[in-house]
């Protein structure tokens, strides 16, 4: 049990805290003790080697990991806990199943479901578990995937869709659950180069015209000095370093930062 405020109050309360957060796999410990907050309609994206800890963030923050210390909220309530008395205790499965709505997360592999079209892919969760009409969750689809220039192939398969046209229907399939924070786990690496630009212009628009919160862990260092709030860069399961792109980029201030970019610089 943990003796933590039980919800975060105030009109600059975040949208997201990592307060204290540790996560270990055996002996290795993969996150130590991570505290961070992200605003509402903040764009923050992670970069770090590999190994660093960054899918695990966003992995923590869709409940797919419990945590072994620490609690994170979202919109003011604890997501990975929940109130018993005076004292926040280990969430349970349905305290978790309706939490983890208010995220919606699109990973490096699309994980469409195979055996649905486009369209379907977008109404299916709305239907089942926000128990929208089929009527209203096929019209809040069919806006969704006109957003990702996906309209025309609404009725396709999976199969017959090109990576970077899975990607969008992915990203639009996660829209339509109307989350309060969107996270993207190196949504473009598994792309063709040519076609990456097709989806990280989707990502560009929602920056622009939506107020949502987003995660990003990206290896595309321009996409994400281009359209980020914040840089965090990861090491070990900590935050080494973060600014603002211009300070982050411009002018790193830890050797480890620094090394991390002028690697990446030589890879491109
Ligand atoms: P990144 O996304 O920064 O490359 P990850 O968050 O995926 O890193 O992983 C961080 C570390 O945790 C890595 O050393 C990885 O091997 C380890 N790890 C991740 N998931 C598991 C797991 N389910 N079991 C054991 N080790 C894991
Ligand atoms: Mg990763």
């Amino acid at each position: 049990m943990i003796d933590k405020p039980l919800a975060l109050k105030g009109p600059s309360r975040p949208m997201v805290r990592f307060s204290g957060v540790s996560k270990s796999y055996g002996d290795l410990k993969v996150l130590d003790s991570l505290s961070l907050d992200i605003d509402e309609g903040e764009m923050v994206t992670i970069i770090g080697p590999s190994g660093s800890g960054k899918t695990t963030v966003l992995r923590m923050l869709m409940t797919l990991e419990t945590i072994d210390d620490g609690v994170i909220y979202v919109d003011g309530s604890p997501l990975t806990h929940m109130a018993k008395g005076a004292l926040l205790v280990p969430a349970d499965r349905h305290h978790l199943r309706r939490e983890r709505t208010k995220i919606g997360m699109c990973f490096q592999h699309f994980n469409l479901f195979p055996h649905m079209t486009a369209l379907q892919n977008c109404t299916e969760g709305p239907i089942h578990a926000l128990g929208l009409s089929k009527q209203d969750a096929c019209e809040r689809a069919e806006e969704l995937l006109s957003m990702v220039g996906m309209i025309d192939k609404r009725d396709e398969f999976p199969a017959r869709l090109s990576g970077g046209q899975k990607q969008r229907v992915a990203i639009a399939r996660a829209l339509a659950m109307r989350p309060k924070v969107m996270l993207f786990d190196e949504v473009t690496s598994a792309l063709d180069p040519e076609v990456t630009g097709e989806v990280t212009e989707v990502i560009r628009a929602l920056v622009s015209e939506h107020n949502l919160t987003m995660l990003m862990v990206t290896h595309q260092m321009g996409f994400a000095r281009d359209i980020s709030d914040r840089i965090c860069f990861f090491h070990n399961g900590r935050i080494e370093e973060q600014g603002s792109p211009q300070e982050l980029f411009g002018s790193p201030r830890s050797g480890r930062t620094q090394q991390f970019l002028a690697a990446v610089n030589e890879a491109f």
